[in-house]
């Protein structure tokens, strides 16, 4: 008899959970995997604010797949998932096909535009290692342009942050300790620099305690960040924005302008047809797509509904590797067609949103923490990850040691 194929799409936090956890579980002989990802590597997304503003190489947030899965369990394409024929039980690749019979579908996010105009032509956003190397390579370049030009353009010194949430707030920490580095090695006044974040919604960190906000807020604005809060984007333009509070119109001048205020789920997992809320599936309590119990879908991809307040947990790194170790527990009861599934529940142990160097703002295990305490915390969460994924020698090659 021919085993069971099982193919994980996306080796992000929860493909890469999901292989390596499964590839223990079961024999050689009792399955075939295929890991299919658009990249040889697989990179940290939880990183990618300081990969985009310049504050960390993007080579320190990405590591090889091969060095991480077993070759010897585990096949390995390095292809960009086409489509999805769920019907065919097949998957399309830009060069070729792949058939399963248990489906993975851990493709992550995609940006949420909400429909505004411009912002996929003209907006930078915060989703991968290419898109970090191009925003950072794109600000720099500003930078180095502006005493060049006879007639000085300070929108090329405006950088625009759509969004006061995680990765808004995050990335602004970032470039409140990389644009003074900038402005010394390209000799421009830092009084010229304008770093605005724009943000519709009442508050910035929405969801988080107020105290946390007011701390995250006035360091950011310590660090010369303008807020423009309960602020609507309503289109981005070449060279810029407009934006609306309270039905006054402005245009703001930016060359530089970075939309960080929303996902949705990979479009794949729309255009395969599953029901879904902004491309996310509400999948079952085993994590199986509705109606599809050979399809599993986790991480960013996945909706899973919070009972104590009705409404969606936000998307993780943190919930996308715990679905990780039980989807490869319920593929492992699939394959061999006996034991019983688990169900999945989050265990939410805190979130912890960086301010740059050495400051933080966060809850763990129920604990409000601020300043450096909060940082050292960060990195301890970023180095968790990676032990997760990779054991010990992976947090030496790519761990975050400057604890303090
Ligand atoms: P990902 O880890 O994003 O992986 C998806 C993988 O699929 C990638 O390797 C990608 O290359 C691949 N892929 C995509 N499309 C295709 C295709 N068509 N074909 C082939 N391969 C494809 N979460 C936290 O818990 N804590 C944090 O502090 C935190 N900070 C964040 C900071 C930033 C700047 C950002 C952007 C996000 C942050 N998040 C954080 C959220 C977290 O990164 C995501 O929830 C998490 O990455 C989701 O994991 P995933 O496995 O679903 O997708």
């Amino acid at each position: 008899v021919r085993k069971p194929r099982v193919v994980v799409l996306g080796a992000g936090y929860g493909g890469l959970i999901t292989v390596t956890r499964l590839q223990k579980q079961i024999g050689v002989d009792e399955a075939e995997i295929t890991l299919v990802n658009k990249n040889d590597y697989h990179y940290e997304t939880t990183w990618l604010h300081e990969a985009s503003a310049g504050t960390l190489h993007h080579d320190r947030a990405r590591y090889q797949i091969k060095d991480i899965i077993d070759n010897n369990r585990v096949k390995f394409v390095k292809d960009t998932v086409v489509s999805i024929d769920k019907e065919a039980k097949k998957v399309v690749l830009e060069n070729g096909e792949v058939e399963y019979d248990y489906l993975v579908i851990s493709l992550g996010a995609h940006p949420e535009t909400f429909g505004i105009q411009g912002l996929k032509e003209f907006a930078f956003g915060i989703t991968s290692i290419d898109s970090a190397r191009q925003l950072r390579e794109h600000i720099e370049y500003q930078f180095a342009t502006y005493n060049m030009e006879a007639e000085k353009k300070d929108e090329r010194l405006t950088i625009v942050v759509g969004g006061a949430g995680f990765t808004g707030i995050e990335f602004l920490g970032e470039l409140g300790n990389r644009v003074p580095e900038l402005c010394k090695e390209y000799d421009i006044d830092f009084k010229k620099v304008r770093i605005i974040c724009v943000e519709a919604a009442p508050t910035a960190l929405p969801g988080f305690d107020p105290e946390l906000v007011d701390y995250a807020v006035n360091h950011l604005q310590k660090k010369g960040v303008e807020f423009r809060i309960g602020t609507a984007i309503k289109e981005c333009i070449e060279g810029g924005i407009i934006v609306a509070k309270d039905d006054q119109m402005e245009t703001i001048k930016a060359e530089t302008v970075v939309w960080a205020a929303g996902v949705r789920g990979n479009s794949v997992v729309e255009e395969a047809g599953f029901e879904n809320m902004r491309g996310r599936v509400k999948v079952d309590g085993y994590l199986r797509a509705p109606g599809h119990e050979d399809v599993f879908i986790i991480g960013d991809c996945a909706l899973i509904i919070n009972e104590e307040i009705n409404r969606p947990y936000p998307p993780t790194a943190q919930i996308a590797m715990q679905q990780g170790e039980v989807c490869a527990k319920n593929l492992a009861v699939a394959i061999r067609e006996r034991g019983e599934m688990a169900t999945f529940t989050p265990d939410i142990k805190g979130s912890v949103a960086s301010l740059g160097e050495n400051d933080a703002v966060g809850v763990v295990f129920g604990k409000k923490l601020v300043g450096t305490k909060a940082s050292f915390m960060k990195k301890v969460i970023d180095n968790r990850a990676l032990l997760m994924v990779g054991g010990p020698s992976l947090v030496l090659k790519k761990g975050k040691f400057n604890l303090l």
